[in-house]
């Protein structure tokens, strides 16, 4: 086992839209970004809402004009996930070399899906005239590895697909499970059984069940409920309810946490500025 651990720390952890509202500050408003720094030179990020914004300033502050690999790892292109990237500084400076991993979503490649999008009308600069040299991996089924993380996935039942992430390293393993409906047996069996004695589990936990049966079936996203039961069925340690709902308000979220905790006592609310042991 390694000596030190990793910090993977959440940049953003609500789901939808960002809410820079002040009674939800405290969780905080940006959309889904967390990253890892894997080394001096090199960062492992899963999503690029908002919170990427954020990180790509923090990386700028110490390594502008300094040779830097960025892993970024796309569970899928909804907005949420994606609206960071544009506004993601590394992307203007010549020494960033950034390799862009996720699954080709139908009738596209990666590669066309992210440059189709960030040019102009709908952006001032082209994705793919920026600074930085740019890769494109699409994501196969198979584990890889990114240094000593061995990445593997899954997919997840969520309109226009979407894809988990298992994170090992040196005996610790992290589950990235957002934007998820919950019910469809087979996926759920096969979620189960991935995040078996994880570490952690960030779960999308969007909804309360209330909410989840009017109206919201078929729109992709879990509850805390749903979480909890998969977190008792596959033996995990620690839980983390993650994609708050952009109606949601802190008191509101911890309202969540204490029911959640009534069922799984090792649950938390994923918040902004946190870090989990990778
Ligand atoms: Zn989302
Ligand atoms: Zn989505």
């Amino acid at each position: 086992m390694s000596e030190t651990s990793l910090g993977l720390r959440f940049w953003g952890v609500r789901g939808t839209v960002a809410t820079p509202a002040a009674d939800r500050l405290r969780y905080g408003g940006n959309t889904i970004c967390l990253a890892a720094r894997l080394a001096e030179d090199e960062y492992l990020v899963l999503d690029g809402g908002t919170g990427l914004r954020h990180l790509g300033a923090a990386i700028r502050a110490e390594r502008a004009g300094k040779p830097t690999t960025i892993h970024l790892l796309f569970s899928h292109y909804h907005f949420d996930h994606i609206e960071g990237l544009p506004l993601f500084m590394p992307l203007y400076d010549g020494h960033s070399r950034i390799v862009v991993r996720g699954c080709a979503p139908r009738r596209l490649s990666l590669r066309d899906t992210f440059e189709q999008l960030i040019q102009p009308p709908w952006f001032p600069a082209s994705l793919a005239g920026s600074p930085a040299s740019l890769e494109y991996q699409e994501i196969d089924g198979n584990p890889f590895k990114i240094r000593d993380v061995t990445v593997s996935t899954l997919p997840l039942n969520h309109p226009d697909g979407s894809v988990a992430f298992r994170l090992d390293r040196a005996g610790r393993r992290i589950i990235f499970a957002t934007d998820h409906e919950h019910g469809d047996p087979v996926v759920d069996a096969g979620l189960t059984a991935f995040c078996e004695e994880a570490d952690h589990l960030i779960y999308d936990a969007t909804y309360i069940p209330s909410e989840y049966e009017s109206l919201r079936r078929g729109w992709g996203h879990s509850t805390w409920y749903a979480a909890v039961a998969l977190a008792r069925a596959s033996r995990l340690k620690n839980l983390v309810l993650f994609h708050h709902h952009p109606e949601h308000t802190d008191d509101e979220l911890e309202k969540i946490l204490a029911l959640a905790r009534t069922e799984f006592p090792q649950t938390t609310l994923a918040r902004e500025g946190d870090e989990l042991p990778l």
